[in-house]
Formats: C-alpha cells, sequence, structure tokens
C-alpha cells in the first residue's frame, strides 16, 4: 500500500503517526498552517503576529553571552530586523552570511535591540523566487520526521491515490458538502484567501466533509451490524399479561410513564423473531429493576428461561433477593449462582438451570463463564452493562437460537455519544425518577472539617436514619489492597468516634457470606453506619441510608460520585452527601467537584464529563475495541452526526455500492466491533 520508494526508517516514523497506507497519509491532516504567500516590511512588523519579511543579511554574528547565539541582521528597504538563534547549526550559519538574501518567517517582539525574531523559518532566495502560492501545511509529526519529509510523502499520495468521490453527486449537493478530493487537497494546500481560523477550528466545509465521511462510515458499519442482527433468529415471546399483571398489582407503587415506555418497547422487542438488543438506561434510581424483573416475566410466561447478571455479588444478590420477593408470589423461584459458591452448590444450580427446573438464574458472570447449559434460554438481562468488557458480553451469546438482550446502564450516555457509539442498539430511556424522592443536599467540605461531618452523622443516626461512610480507591496500581486498608483503618476510627453507634464494613475482600450477613443488618436497620470501599457505587438500595459521606471525593471521576450518591435519596427524608476533600485541589477535580455540586441530573453529568474527558474515557470497557473518532468531535459536530444518521438508512437503501464504497475506504484497516 505505501510506495515502495518511501526508507524502511522512515516508514516505521510514519507507523509511529498512525500511517500504514496512501489513505492514512492523505488523511494526515495538518494542524495549523503557516502563511508564506505575502511580505510584511520589517516597518510595518506588529508583535505576536506570525509574518514573512523578505531581505537582505546586512549582518551575522556568534555571541557567547549569555550563552552561545547566533545574531542576524536582515534589512529591506523598510527597516532593519534581528533574527535570534540559540542552536544553530553551521550550515545555517552559513545561509545566514552577510550578502545572503533570505525569507524568513516568524513571530515578531520587541527585543532589546529593537524587533526581532527568534528561531524565525529562513529560505535563502534567488532573484525572482516566488512566494508560496498555498498555506504551508504544519503536520503532526514524530522525532525525526522533518515536516519537510512528511509533506513530500503526503504530497505524492495526494497525487497517485485513487481518490474519487464514495458518495453521490445529488446526495453532496442536498447536504451542501463539498467532494472529497477536493476537500483534501484544499486542507492540504490551502489557498490564501481561506480563513486559517475556519481551518484550525475544523469548520471550513473542506473539514465538514471529512468529519461526516468518518461519522458515516461509522453509522453505516453499525447500521449493517444492526441489520446482519436483524436476520438471525431468536424465539418470539409475545406479551400474555398474566403474571406481569399480577406483579404490577402487588407493587406498592405505579410504573412512572417512563417507565411504561420502556417497558412497552421492550415488550415489542420481545415479539420480535429476531434478537432484541437494547439498552436501557436510567439514572441513578430511576427504577430498571422492575423493568427488568417485567421483561423476565414476559419471557418466562412464554416458557422460556431467563439469564440476570450482575457485576458484583452484592449487586446480584440484591437483585435475587428483590427479585425473589417479587417472584414468589407467583410460583417462581430463582435460582443463584456465583463464582464464589461451593463447587457443590454451583453444580447443583447449573443443573437445575440445565434441567429447566428454574425459569430464572441471577448471579454474577460466573453464570456465564461456568459450564452451565440453559435449557430453553429466552433473554439475557445485563444489569451496569458497561462494567463488562465486550469479551464477556460476547460470551453471553447462547447456543443455537440467539436469547433476547436487554443491558441496564446508570451511567447515562450523553445523547450524542449513544447516537454515535451506541448506533447498532436500540436505546430507551428512562428519564424521570418515582415521584415522591427529596432531592440530595451535596455539600463540599475541606478534610480540615472532619470534626464537623462526625457530628451530622451522629445526629442522623441518633435520629433513627443510616449513613454511608465510602473510602475510595486511593490508585489504580495495587488499588484493591491499599482500597481494603483504607476501609478497614477508617472503620476502626470510626468506631472509636462513635462508641454509641453500630459501625460495620463491607469491602470486596470480604466472603461472600458475611458480606451479604453486613448487608442484611444494614437493610434491616441493625448497622447503623457502614464503612464502605467503593463495592456499593452500583445498585445498593436501602432507603432508610439518609446520608453519604465521600472520603477523598477529589480522587473520584464524575460518574462514581454521581453513582454513589445516588445511594441515598430514595426515601423521603432529607438526604445529605458529603464530599470530604484534600487540598490542594488540581484544577480537573476542582472541575469535578463544581459539577457534581451544581448538577442533580445524570444526564447533564454525563454531557460534562464528555466535555472534560472526551468520549474515551466515558465509553469505558467498551472503547477497547471501538475505533475512535479521529475526526469528529460528538459534543461538537451534532448536526453532522444527525445528518450522517439521517443518510445513512437511505444510503443502504438506494445506493448499496455507495455505502460498500464508502466503508471500504474508510473501515478496511480497521479491526471492526460487534454488540455480539
Ligand atoms: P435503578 O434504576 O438505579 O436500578 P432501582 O430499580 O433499584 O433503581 O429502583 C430504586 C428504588 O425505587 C427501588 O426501591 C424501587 O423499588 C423503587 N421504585 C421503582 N419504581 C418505582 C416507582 N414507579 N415508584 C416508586 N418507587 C419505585
Ligand atoms: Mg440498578
Amino acid at each position: 500500500m505505501i510506495p515502495a520508494n518511501i526508507p524502511k526508517a522512515t516508514l516505521a516514523k510514519l507507523a509511529k503517526l498512525g500511517i500504514h497506507n496512501r489513505f492514512d497519509l492523505i488523511l494526515h491532516l495538518p494542524l495549523r498552517y503557516e502563511d508564506e504567500t505575502q511580505l510584511q516590511r520589517i516597518a510595518e512588523l506588529t508583535p505576536g503576529a506570525s509574518t514573512q519579511v523578505e531581505g537582505e543579511i546586512i549582518h551575522s554574528e556568534i555571541m557567547f553571552r549569555p550563552r552561545r547565539t547566533l545574531i542576524c541582521q536582515i534589512q529591506d528597504d523598510s527597516g532593519v530586523l534581528h533574527l535570534r538563534f540559540l542552536n544553530f547549526y553551521p550550515s545555517q550559519q552559513k545561509q545566514l552570511a552577510v550578502g545572503k538574501k533570505i525569507r524568513a518567517l516568524g513571530e515578531a517582539r520587541e527585543g532589546y535591540f529593537g524587533m526581532e525574531m527568534v528561531h524565525p523559518k529562513c529560505r535563502t532566495i534567488g532573484e525572482d523566487t516566488p512566494l508560496k502560492q498555498a498555506l504551508t501545511p504544519v503536520y503532526p509529526t514524530t522525532a525525526g520526521l522533518p515536516q519537510a519529509t512528511l509533506n513530500k510523502h503526503i504530497h505524492s499520495a495526494l497525487i497517485e491515490l485513487e481518490m474519487s468521490d464514495t458518495l453521490p453527486q445529488a446526495l453532496l449537493h442536498r447536504l451542501k458538502l463539498p467532494g472529497f478530493a477536493d476537500s483534501v487537497k484544499l486542507l492540504h494546500n490551502p489557498p490564501p484567501e481561506i480563513s486559517e481560523e475556519a481551518l484550525t477550528g475544523r469548520t471550513h466545509p473542506a473539514w465538514l466533509r471529512i468529519k461526516f465521511d468518518e461519522l458515516l462510515a461509522q453509522q453505516l458499519s453499525m447500521r449493517l451490524h444492526y441489520r446482519k442482527r436483524r436476520n438471525r433468529n431468536a424465539p418470539r415471546l409475545p406479551a400474555h399479561g398474566r403474571c406481569t399483571q399480577q406483579l404490577l398489582q402487588a407493587l406498592p407503587f405505579r410504573l412512572t410513564q417512563a417507565q411504561q415506555k420502556s417497558l412497552r418497547e421492550i415488550s415489542r422487542d420481545l415479539e420480535q423473531p429476531h434478537p432484541m438488543q437494547r439498552l436501557l438506561q436510567g439514572d441513578v434510581g430511576s427504577g430498571k429493576t422492575v423493568v427488568a424483573a417485567l421483561a423476565a416475566l414476559q419471557a418466562m410466561e412464554n416458557g422460556y428461561q431467563v439469564a440476570l447478571m450482575s457485576p458484583t455479588e452484592i449487586l446480584a444478590e440484591q437483585h435475587y433477593l428483590k427479585l425473589h420477593d417479587w417472584l414468589a408470589p407467583l410460583g417462581i423461584a430463582p435460582v443463584w449462582l456465583s463464582g464464589s459458591m461451593k463447587k457443590k452448590d454451583k453444580l447443583a444450580a447449573a443443573e437445575r438451570i440445565a434441567q429447566g427446573e428454574t425459569q430464572i438464574a441471577i448471579g454474577t458472570h460466573a453464570l456465564f463463564q461456568e459450564q452451565v447449559e440453559f435449557q430453553k434460554l429466552g433473554l439475557v438481562i445485563v444489569d451496569e452493562q458497561h462494567k463488562f468488557g465486550v469479551q464477556q458480553r460476547l460470551a453471553l451469546r447462547g447456543k443455537g437460537s440467539e436469547p433476547h438482550q436487554l443491558m441496564m446502564s446508570a451511567t447515562p450516555i450523553p445523547r450524542t455519544l449513544a447516537m454515535s457509539y451506541y448506533a447498532d442498539l436500540d436505546v430507551s430511556v428512562i428519564d424521570e425518577l418515582p415521584p415522591g424522592r427529596t432531592p440530595v443536599i451535596t455539600k463540599l467540605v475541606s478534610d480540615a472539617r472532619r470534626e464537623e461531618v462526625f457530628e451530622r452523622v451522629r445526629r442522623a443516626c441518633m435520629e433513627g436514619r443510616q449513613a454511608y461512610w465510602v473510602c475510595p480507591l486511593i490508585n489504580e496500581s495495587d488499588a484493591m489492597e491499599i482500597e481494603l486498608q483504607t476501609a478497614i483503618e477508617t472503620h476502626q476510627a470510626l468506631r472509636t468516634t462513635f462508641p454509641e453507634l453500630n459501625v460495620g464494613l463491607v469491602h470486596g475482600k470480604l466472603p461472600p457470606a458475611e458480606k451479604a450477613a453486613i448487608m442484611a443488618a444494614f437493610k434491616a436497620g441493625g448497622v447503623q453506619l457502614l464503612v464502605a470501599t467503593t463495592v456499593i457505587e452500583v445498585g445498593v438500595d436501602v432507603p432508610n441510608a439518609s446520608m453519604m459521606v465521600i472520603e477523598h471525593a477529589e480522587r473520584m471521576g464524575l460518574a462514581q460520585l454521581h453513582q454513589l450518591r445516588g445511594r441515598v435519596g430514595r426515601g423521603t427524608v432529607q438526604s445529605l452527601c458529603v464530599l470530604l476533600y484534600q487540598q490542594p485541589l488540581s484544577e480537573l477535580a476542582r472541575a469535578r467537584l463544581k459539577i457534581i455540586y451544581e448538577n442533580s441530573n445524570g444526564f447533564d453529568i454525563a454531557q460534562h464529563d464528555l466535555r472534560l474527558r472526551g468520549p474515551g474515557e466515558l465509553l469505558g470497557a467498551r472503547q477497547s475495541g471501538v475505533p475512535m473518532l479521529r475526526f469528529a468531535d460528538v459534543s461538537q459536530d451534532t448536526a453532522l452526526l444527525n445528518g450522517a444518521r439521517a443518510v445513512a438508512d437511505e444510503i443502504l437503501r438506494d445506493f448499496p455500492d455507495a455505502a460498500q464504497a464508502h466503508l471500504q475506504r474508510w473501515m478496511a484497516n480497521k479491526h471492526d466491533y460487534l454488540h455480539a
């Protein structure tokens, strides 16, 4: 793919920049441009602006104090300018000898001797060397790969590569987008009259075309995956309404509008003969579990089995208990399966699943890792799907006919991000919290004022309420150990501080039975203050807990803080979340704390997070295996993203060849990924 005449050493450097073929070369777009199309008179130079001057060297000398410096004077018919070089080669010194005519490009500034340029880019010129006709691109590069070399290879690729448009003219006309070849050429060789701002700000139509193409390729490949899935078979699981009605009537609450709408969408999917892949998004506490339970019942009513998988034992266990409560009156007994069970019990559980004695199995990913064969699996529900990697989710796929899949996430994905990276899934959103919740009050408190926080905790617990005390991850490496250590020490200290309270401790390394016992005691109110590691981040539901203290909140991410805070504010009493932080705060930490303090809606927080960290971080486990966008920015290019979405189906329908050509051009080298 890469022309044979490029030396090996250069190839290695190009590879470092992610350039492996000619197409990569032409898409290696400039960071900025230099304007060598005009000349400025030396007398008219203004400080700060980057400009080009032309003149004759009238003086050149090396000074040794304060440090070795080459200083030259260049003169045109209006004045004299000093050029200053701290690092220079003998060849440069020769180029800048008295009598030579040069052009110098740089930023002018007021120096000791008057106007000067430091390290300008200099070119020796002859009698009538023409000015450049286009802005000079400056490319991102790597050590040992000069701009000139990069420029040369890019420009020959521009000539050699076949760059016919992948998209039909009529469509481009309608979308008001320029041609692909013209756009690429323009970005590498922009005529001088173009606003440099539109180029570096990536708002020029040529840039829009590149970004559109990238987004369109992403949409096309996701739509194709989506279609492929619709060609596979899954059991039809129509809603009969028997068990679901019974559960609805037994619930102490009515579903919110948003829950009902999501449930309708899921219910309709389950009736289809192809596998559902739906993401159910809802903020912490929005009531996803009951929707999942109703979906599960729809599958069970049709004689199919359901698997509900959670990322942690604590969470899986909570689901087990909750579903047990809800389903037992209907004569349904869930089976529990987790990695930490005794081998004998595990085998017994697996046996019941294989024999079809149980209709619903609840557990951790052990459900799919152990040799568990479902007799008739119809629906897989994955809670907190972002906690699972692509591989784990792939393992879910059953044998033979494929189960329907419902993925749930409490880490809201901003709409634009979902439209882009999750375009191959269907998405339901529960965008409303159940009524009767009182918003949580958030306080930022410096660790120096711990004592005051102790008082608040004491008062809350003495009034019959309960509190969490969260000790976060210290750092990423050997996190578990230190995290554990901190939690144990904090537990000791708080027991001394609160002799009158029952202080419990729960962390990831605790044996499951003990973990379950503590959680049960906390739920029942026997334990008033629960010291916890971030294991309680997901899903724990104890409505009487109305206070949470988070230590070292400055070290935590926005999503995590939001999840943790969502553990309180589940009852009707006013809840309080205290974020303890240690000075000094980094700028990022300060920004995060401000956002979490000012916002309570998970989607708003996620939107801020997207701006703060970019999409890669936010997608979490998903990012491995997902080609990230290089040119488009989903938080800014919303209009383009909408456009690409809108035309993707049309192109697949009306211009299948164009779709193929486009994917071939943009995706040929990307390893592509699936939502299994
Ligand atoms: P999440 O979406 O975070 O998983 P849960 O499903 O755990 O939330 O629900 C949080 C709490 O709200 C639970 O105690 C649940 O029983 C309760 N709940 C769910 N739906 C409603 C509703 N429509 N009205 C009142 N309470 C509800
Ligand atoms: Mg949940």
